[in-house]
């Protein structure tokens, strides 16, 4: 059986780190291996569901922190297909976007498509899954501009107001990289998604616009 990588991080922490880093094109025995981890961590965080250890969390933190790098460039070639294939914002969520202090609303693109995409990096998957960020069920997600929507919630103002304040994180913190490392790490920490400041502030922001 593959060592735990909760044992490797902590009495190992460089060799986690290049074995993190080593799985961002990984196949055959070593994607065995992220998946045993997988779970591994599955079991450790099942119950309870929303209280997964603090050696659990300490590796999701490690992780997030060592995959930053990926999940940025992911985010990022995200955004540019949503600005490449979705429509502007109407003139109602033009205001809106105003309202809540956008920058540049003109550069927003709405893609509504059928399921959101979801990182294809396994530990990474399996972390967003586990901590709720990221499922089959997600209807929304905001790659800074570009903003996708599932297919069902098309017309969903609260949703698309939700995605926009969210887009404005992005422009005050000042990018891809410090955006999700900030709200990566307050999904990860207890009591985590959806209960981070980044998160409350966007349901705060859809309630107080769309009442
Ligand atoms: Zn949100």
């Amino acid at each position: 059986m593959p060592p735990f990588p909760a044992e490797i991080l902590l009495r190992q922490p460089c060799k986690m780190k290049r074995r993190l880093c080593e799985t961002t094109s990984v196949t055959g025995e070593k994607r065995d291996q992220i998946q045993e981890w997988k779970l591994r961590i599955e079991a450790d965080t099942a119950a309870p569901f929303r209280q997964p250890t603090h050696t659990v969390i300490m590796i999701f933190r490690t992780a997030v922190r060592i995959l930053l790098p990926f999940v940025s460039s992911w985010a990022a070639k995200q955004e540019a297909i949503i600005l490449r294939d979705g429509v502007t914002l109407n003139d109602s969520q033009i205001a809106d976007a105003r309202s809540i202090g956008i920058a540049h609303p003109e550069r927003v693109r709405v893609l509504v498509v059928p399921r959101i995409p979801l990182p294809l990096h396994p530990l990474l998957q399996s972390a967003a899954e586990k901590f709720g960020l990221l499922s089959p069920h997600t209807s929304g997600m905001s790659l800074r501009y570009g903003i996708f929507i599932r297919t069902d919630c098309r017309g969903d103002r609260r949703l698309v107001v939700h995605e926009l304040a969210h887009t404005a994180q992005y422009e005050r913190l000042g990018g891809f990289r410090p955006f999700l490392m900030a709200y990566l790490h307050e999904c990860i920490t207890p009591p985590g998604y959806p209960f981070g400041p980044l998160e409350q502030e966007a349901v705060r922001i859809a309630q107080q616009t769309c009442g």
